[in-house]
């Protein structure tokens, strides 16, 4: 799907900005913050304010067409993938992994069936990932 159709799928008005965030948001698997989406289209794109990407990434993630990650406590990370993943955390590179194991599904099932409307669920996981690993052991 194109970020124009992503954004209207979710009701999110897909003015030139949004899509440009989006589309960033798509073509950067890496869990960008609203820092690194401003830094990378600010160039091209001379009106953008901070503010603005912040909001908008926000703004997707309360419709649902992006995830909102608050695994690391220095920044808010984005992610284009809103399928149910867990995230692993590099304390040391501070990248952040994708883990399409279904964790947490039982959970969901178990609190749906009781009543609850669950929106959304986050896994996360922090340590040294094995980049940062060899590069100790070295
Ligand atoms: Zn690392
Ligand atoms: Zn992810």
């Amino acid at each position: 799907m194109k970020a124009y159709d992503i954004l209207l799928a979710h009701q999110v008005k897909p003015s030139m900005q949004r899509i440009a965030i989006m589309e960033y948001l798509m073509d950067h698997k890496t869990h960008p913050s609203a820092e690194d989406v401003y830094a990378a289209l600010s160039d091209s794109m001379p009106t953008l304010s901070k503010t603005t990407v912040y909001n908008t990434l926000r703004l997707f993630a309360e419709h649902g067409a992006a995830l909102m990650l608050t695994i690391d406590d220095k920044n808010v990370n984005f992610d284009a993938d809103t399928s149910q993943h867990a995230h692993f955390l590099c304390k040391k590179c501070g990248h952040i992994y994708d883990f399409h194991t279904p964790v947490g599904m039982n959970k969901m099932k178990e609190l749906r069936s009781e009543g609850h409307m669950v929106e959304e669920a986050h896994t996360y996981y922090k340590g040294i990932c094995k980049e940062c690993k060899n590069r100790q052991n070295d």
